[in-house]
C-alpha cells in the first residue's frame, strides 16, 4: 500500500484578514465573530480523499503581525501550497500581500501552488480594490484567486477542492 501523500499547506497574511476563521469552518465547520489572535503559529491537518488518492493536508496557520514577516520563509519552505489570505474590505491587507510575496518567492518549491484567497465575500459591498486589480497580481505572481467568506461558509470547501485538484496535478 503506498503511503498517504502528505502536503505541507501555509496561510500568510495579515491579521485579522481571516485566515484562522477559514481553518476553523473548513476543519471545524464553525465560525467564531470574536476569534483571537493566532500567537506564532498553530497545525492542523485534514486527510481529504481526492479522485481516489488520499492527501493528508499538513496545514500551518501563522500569525500575521508584522513582526513575524521574517518567519514566514521558514513557514514557506517545502510548501506544496501557500495561501496568501486578504480581507476584501482592508486595501492595506491586499496590498501587503506584495510585501508576504516577497519575504517567501526565493523560499518556494518550484512547483509550488500559490493561492491569493480574499475572503470576507459576504462584505462584498465595502469591497476596498477593484477585482481586476487582484486578479492582474495573481496572474503576475503565478497564483490562483479564490474568493472565501468564512463567515457565511461560501468559497472554502470549493477552493479546497481545487487545491487538492492541482495537488494531484502536480505529481
Ligand atoms: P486572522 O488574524 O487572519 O487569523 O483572522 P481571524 O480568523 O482571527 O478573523 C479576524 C476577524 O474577522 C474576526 O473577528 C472574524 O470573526 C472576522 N472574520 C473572519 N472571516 C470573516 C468573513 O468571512 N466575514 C466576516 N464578515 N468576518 C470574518
Ligand atoms: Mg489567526
Amino acid at each position: 500500500m503506498n503511503d498517504l501523500e502528505q502536503a505541507k499547506v501555509v496561510l500568510l497574511g495579515d491579521a485579522n484578514s481571516g485566515k484562522t476563521s477559514i481553518l476553523q469552518r473548513y476543519i471545524g465547520k464553525t465560525f467564531n465573530n470574536h476569534s483571537s489572535p493566532t500567537i506564532g503559529s498553530t497545525y492542523l491537518t485534514k486527510i481529504v480523499d481526492f479522485n481516489r488518492k488520499s492527501i493528508k493536508l499538513c496545514i500551518w496557520d501563522t500569525a500575521g503581525q508584522e513582526r513575524y514577516y521574517s518567519l514566514a520563509p521558514s513557514y514557506a519552505r517545502e510548501a506544496k501550497v501557500c495561501m496568501l489570505v486578504y480581507d476584501i474590505t482592508s486595501k492595506d491587507s491586499f496590498y501587503n500581500l506584495d510585501r508576504w510575496y516577497n519575504c517567501i518567492k526565493d523560499h518556494l518549491a518550484e512547483n509550488v501552488i500559490i493561492v491569493i484567497v480574499g475572503n470576507k465575500h459576504d462584505l462584498e459591498s465595502k469591497e476596498a480594490v477593484p477585482v481586476e486589480e487582484v486578479k492582474n497580481f495573481a496572474e503576475i505572481i503565478g497564483a490562483m484567486y479564490m474568493r472565501t467568506s468564512a463567515k457565511c461558509d461560501t468559497g472554502i470547501e470549493e477552493m479546497f477542492i481545487e487545491i487538492c485538484r492541482e495537488l494531484v496535478g502536480n505529481d
